[in-house]
């Protein structure tokens, strides 16, 4: 079994220690040392990484017999025995204090206020997560996340002494443990002064203070438990940095202070919702304008009025609408397409009082542009990739119509 450092002083970053087994996994040296400092991933923990002489250890797990096993980025050789110079990543281990001891304190926090025991626990690379036993509604809940975060904090800025006890199984049953203990001959306690006692393997702050600062950042129902994320230190330093950078960023979009950002943005939709119901009317009337216009411009034949175009720069809605208003009146066969990319899309549709089937004509065009369509006698959609051949789809179709289409 390896001698783990990490637990002896969870702030040690550079220490030597001789290789009790080396071997080759793939193209990545596995090395087994005699004592590491290098915490294996476990517990909700990710590893450290660090160096191993001139190579980088990459991750490090531990067996389930207790040895320890560092994964190196290179195939570089040692013979059992050697001496070798380790470093862990002090900025990474830090962060892991951090988030680890945070959880330690928030976990608390939470039990303590409502009850709530913290039944999951590990760390991402965005964020820290405890699965708590915490029912409530919503706003309850958030509640209760806003007063738990508030103790944590206190406790934080207390800068509270932490304390690791090895303790016998019998000696931790006589402690007020948050977690339920483990069977094993020794057990590791860590006590955050007069807060929390919990058995656990991890990395700890010395002081509570050293977390830096313990923020919630949401909330989630998961396996019927409360999944809070949150995030501690250096990373809640970051993420305020990164929402305030946005924040500012919209306030100055708006020219105004970033407490009154939210009621601009809720100014901004409601005005983009009237706008839009504006525009939905005044295009209801340009239909009806330009309808007209078509109807008058179109030379009757028979009777019969064949409006047909093609449409740049419509949406496919514009023309629908354009369409409908073209036949509200009596005798008319409205045609028309417009250009998407690199597709057609058509709308044909002609007026009640008419029999000829739009949905066939559509059918009909749209194998010529090499697409499908169809419809309702009345009214059809299509459409085809062969652009170039829109202008005699078109004709083609007008040409049918007054062909003699049989009209009541
Ligand atoms: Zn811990």
């Amino acid at each position: 079994m390896t001698t783990k450092l990490y637990w002896e002083d969870a702030h040690l970053t550079r220490f030597t220690a001789r290789v009790t087994d080396a071997w080759l996994r793939g193209a990545h040296r596995i090395v087994e040392l005699d004592q590491s400092a290098f915490y294996p991933t476990g517990g909700g923990q990710p590893s450290d990484t660090g160096s191993m002489n001139s190579a980088r250890v990459m991750d490090v797990e531990i067996t389930d017999d207790g040895r320890i096993l560092h994964r190196l980025d290179s195939d570089i050789s040692f013979a059992i025995g050697d001496e070798v110079s380790c470093e862990i990543d002090w900025d990474r281990r830090r962060e892991m204090i951090q988030q680890h001891t945070g959880q330690h304190v928030l976990s608390q926090a939470f039990f303590r206020l409502f009850g709530a025991e913290t039944k999951g626990f590990r760390i991402t690379d965005r964020s820290t997560e405890i699965d708590l036993t915490l029912e409530a509604q919503p706003d309850e809940i958030d509640n209760a996340i806003a007063r738990a975060e508030e103790l944590a904090n206190a406790v934080v800025f207390d800068n509270r002494e932490i304390r690791v006890h090895n303790v016998t199984p019998e000696g931790a049953a006589a402690l007020p443990l948050r977690k339920e203990s483990f069977v094993a001959d020794c057990v590791r306690v860590i006590e955050i002064a007069d807060f929390d006692w919990s058995p656990c393997g991890g990395t700890h702050a010395k002081r509570t203070g050293e977390v830096g600062l313990i923020a919630v950042r949401s909330w989630e129902r998961a396996k019927k438990m409360t999944r809070v994320h949150f995030l501690c230190g250096a990373r809640a330093l970051n993420d305020y940095r990164r929402v305030s950078r946005t924040a500012d960023a919209i306030a100055r979009k708006f020219s105004s202070g970033m407490d009154e950002v939210e009621s601009s943005v809720t100014r901004l939709f409601e005005e983009n919702k009237r706008l839009q119901r504006r525009a939905r009317e005044l295009a209801q009337i340009a239909a009806i304008v330009e309808a007209h216009e078509l109807i008058e411009g179109a030379e009757p034949a028979e009777g019969l009025r064949i409006i047909s175009r093609v449409f740049e720069d419509r949406d496919i809605e514009e023309l629908n609408l354009l369409a409908h208003r073209l036949v509200d009146g009596e005798n008319v066969v409205a045609l028309l397409a417009m250009k998407e990319n690199l597709t057609a899309r058509l709308v044909f549709a002609r007026s009640a009082n008419l029999s000829a089937d739009m949905s066939a004509l559509m059918r009909a065009a749209c194998e010529r542009l090499g697409g499908r369509g169809g419809g309702k006698p009345d009214f059809a959609h299509g459409g085809g990739t062969n652009v170039s051949e829109l202008d005699q789809v078109l004709e083609m179709s007008r040409a049918t119509v007054s062909a003699g289409q049989p009209r009541s």
